[in-house]
């Protein structure tokens, strides 16, 4: 081995040392030796040039000798050992090797930094595209998390809807679709009982079992909690719907679900189900009229039932009444119309009931049961009753004023009893319009008798206000409630006397007296039903045989 071979075989020991290297190492020292000849030739070139030395410089890199030490390395070997392995004048030959180091130093640093530019793009390169993979994934997870269910894993309402949307917008005019909404029955209690974990492989299981009725026109979705959804497009009619709604329910009927531990669960489902053109609809109403539908078969205990669009805008109707009741009432649209109380024994009138009245502007006038339960729903029935009340009293206070001392009769809602202020505005009211207290009689159902608000009724009472049981015998009413309760009058249900048979008029109009409790028998349309009645001790009367609702001017030409 010659000396030059010798210093390779070093130099190669000192690369190596300095950094892994790839390749096969005969690889890396046949290079080397290359590099060698090369620096040797450099050195004794003449006309001597260093720049060779910038050659070998970037090879080194270009090997993948690009760690800093093994430049330090290359330089410091060489410096010591090479001048003197070469013929010649020993200064001259230093120098010479020192130039082409200084060489080999810049094309190595120039080759590395190179190298490190593109291996910084390369990184980064690598790094973006890492990046949007993780950007995917998390989108990804974020489409999941927004239009799935977590707990089954089925895509959720905001999913159906904008599934609806498309199949709404993409559907021909002529095109039927249809929506079933499927509740797991009790599942609240299920989902208690089990816990949450088993509650979600509950409903992984059923929405497994939903899936397997689920054709490929069918679209199937977990709306949240209990309930579930299929689409089906391209219907005939509902009938279809109400099929796919049997085989889901046949489906969860066929075998139990199968949870964690063995445990082994059947569950029912309850249906909702609307089937109708698509044209002209929204997602919205698909998804409420479903949901009506859902409501309507459990109020039913049914298994499913179908959208009643004669239902569906009747609820319309309302909700739009509702929205107009308050400006109604600002615009004093609403105002009490009379019926007269009759005395049997000698049929004089002794009080009027005051029974709402609502007169639209274009002069139809409604009856309470166009607004009185939205009234209640929508929280207006305080404004309204105070109206009605005050209304009531300035009338009953006219009359008093013209010698008729009646009775006013006024129905107060139970929601009316609930509220903290009442015996305080009735108070107010009465005051204002002039009427005696005495003069003024509040009608509660007997269902709104309970006694929680014994209390209110007690404190109206004390006012000097007279109370009357309203409808009395068509609810649960104790009849223990009414010795206890400071009550005047009880009216009976036009029901009840209906039946001329009923021995139930004479028991309670018996039991009344006993605790000094008047009479007053509703709904007499007839003199056999007055005749009756009054042959039992009834005390009063009410109804059409005597006179209508009406306007204050026809109660007076009565008296
Ligand atoms: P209610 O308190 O039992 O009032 C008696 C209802 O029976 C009145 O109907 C009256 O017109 C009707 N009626 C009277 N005599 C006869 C009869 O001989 N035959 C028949 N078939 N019906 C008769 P209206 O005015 O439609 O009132 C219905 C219900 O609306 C009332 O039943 C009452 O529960 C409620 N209501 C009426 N006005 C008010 C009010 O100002 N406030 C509240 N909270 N409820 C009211
Ligand atoms: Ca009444
Ligand atoms: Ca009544």
């Amino acid at each position: 081995m010659t000396e030059l071979d010798a210093l390779t075989e070093q130099w190669l020991r000192d690369v190596m040392a300095a950094g892994f290297v790839p390749g096969p190492r005969a690889r890396s020292r046949a290079a080397l030796r290359d590099l060698m000849q090369e620096m040797a030739a450099a050195i004794r070139a003449e006309p001597f040039s260093p720049t060779p030395g910038t050659g070998i410089g970037r090879e080194l890199v270009d090997l993948r000798m690009q760690k800093p030490q093994v430049l330090g390395a290359t330089v410091r070997l060489f410096a010591d050992r090479l001048p003197d392995l070469l013929d010649g004048d020993a200064d001259e030959n230093r120098t010479r090797v020192l130039l082409v180091l200084e060489s080999l130093t810049t094309g190595f640093v120039t080759a590395l930094r190179e190298v490190s530019v593109s291996a910084a793009e390369e990184m980064n390169r690598t790094e973006k595209l890492h990046w949007k993979g993780r950007q995917r994934e998390l989108f990804d997870r974020y489409r999941r998390a927004v239009l799935h269910d977590p707990r089954s894993g089925l895509p959720n309402r905001a999913s159906l809807r904008d599934h609806l949307h498309t199949t709404i917008t993409a559907a021909g005019c002529r095109d039927r679709a249809g929506l079933c909404l499927l509740s797991i029955d009790r599942f609240a209690d299920l989902d208690d009982a089990l816990g949450h974990d088993r509650g979600d492989r509950l409903l992984q299981a059923v929405g497994g079992r939903l899936q397997t009725v689920a054709e490929d026109r069918h679209y199937l979705a977990h709306l949240g909690e209990d309930q579930f959804a299929l689409v089906v497009t391209g219907t005939t009619g509902t009938e279809q719907v109400l099929k796919l709604a049997d085989r889901a329910r046949a489906a969860l009927d066929a075998r139990p679900l199968l949870l964690v531990d063995d445990l082994q669960l059947m569950v029912t489902v309850t249906a909702g189900v609307v089937e109708a053109p698509v044209a002209g609809t929204d997602p919205e109403t698909w998804i409420r009229d479903a949901h009506l539908a859902l409501g309507t078969a459990r109020t039913e205990r049914r298994d499913h039932a179908v959208v009643d669009p004669d239902r569906a805008r009747a609820d319309l109707h309302r909700h739009r009444i509702a929205a107009t009741l308050p400006a109604a009432l600002e615009r004093g649209e609403f105002f009490p119309a009379y019926q007269p109380l009759y005395r049997l024994a000698d049929r004089t009138v002794t009080g009027v009931e005051a029974l709402a009245r609502w007169r639209t502007p274009d002069g139809t006038v409604h009856g309470p049961d166009q607004f009185i339960a939205l009234a209640e729903q929508t929280g207006l029935i305080k404004a309204l009753g105070r109206s009605l009340l005050a209304q009531a009293c300035r009338q009953g206070a006219t009359w008093h004023h013209q010698g008729h001392d009646l009775l006013i009769s006024v129905n107060l809602s139970p929601l009316q009893l609930d509220d903290p202020s009442l015996v305080g505005d009735v108070a107010d009211i009465v005051h204002r319009s002039g009427l005696p207290l005495h003069l003024l009689q509040l009608e509660i159902t007997e269902s709104a008798a309970v006694v929680d608000r014994h209390d209110t009724l007690r404190r109206l009472h004390d006012l000097g206000v007279t109370l009357a049981i309203d409808d009395f015998g068509t609810g649960w009413s104790s009849l223990g409630s009414l010795s206890r309760l400071p009550i005047s009058t009880v009216k009976l249900a036009a029901e009840l006397v209906a039946d001329p048979a009923s021995p139930i008029p004479r028991h309670v109009i018996r039991l009344c007296h006993d605790l000094g409790i008047t009479v007053l028998a509703e709904g007499i349309e007839s003199a056999a039903q007055e005749r009756w009645l009054h042959s039992l001790g009834c005390d009063n009367g009410q109804g059409y045989l005597f006179g209508r609702p009406t306007s204050p001017r026809d109660v007076t030409a009565l008296l």
